[in-house]
């Protein structure tokens, strides 16, 4: 089981840290709700992250609305790669709690381009 790697206080983990600007990121979509930016670990060419702006540690505190505004944030970032890459397919990862594998405690939904025979595993909780 993964070790989580963030475990500061609400407001000051990294994603908050990156959302307000204190921390460098490549950030590639940005509206009232979801900050997407490209993830430090590139799994595939063009790995995104879609965080909540607000601090939600899991998909269970999320409000319905910030949970709308992700995914349709997804589906930009989706779009984008499908444009830029030409992937094969597209794989969603969202990891909940360390059981789940998650390692950040802020919200965040993976969009990850995919091509045929790309090796990739998405074994949970990731090795
Ligand atoms: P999780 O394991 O699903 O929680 O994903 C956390 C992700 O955050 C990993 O894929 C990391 O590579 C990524 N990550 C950690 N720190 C940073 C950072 O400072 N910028 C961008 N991505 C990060």
């Amino acid at each position: 089981m993964p070790e989580f790697v963030d475990r500061s206080p609400p407001g000051e983990c990294i994603f908050c840290r990156i959302v307000r600007g204190e921390l460098p990121a490549a950030k590639v979509h940005e509206d009232a709700l979801t900050l997407a930016f490209m993830d430090i670990g590139q799994v595939t060419p063009g790995h995104v992250l879609v965080a909540s702006k607000r601090h939600a540690a899991t998909l269970l505190d999320l409000t319905r609305e910030e949970a709308g505004a992700v995914m349709q944030t997804a589906q930009r970032m989706a779009q984008a790669q499908q444009a830029a890459f030409a992937p094969d397919g597209i794989t969603l990862l969202q990891a909940n709690g360390a059981a789940g594998g998650q390692t950040v405690a802020h919200f965040h939904l993976h969009v990850v381009a995919r091509h045929t025979g790309d090796g990739v595993s998405f074994a949970w909780p990731r090795q």
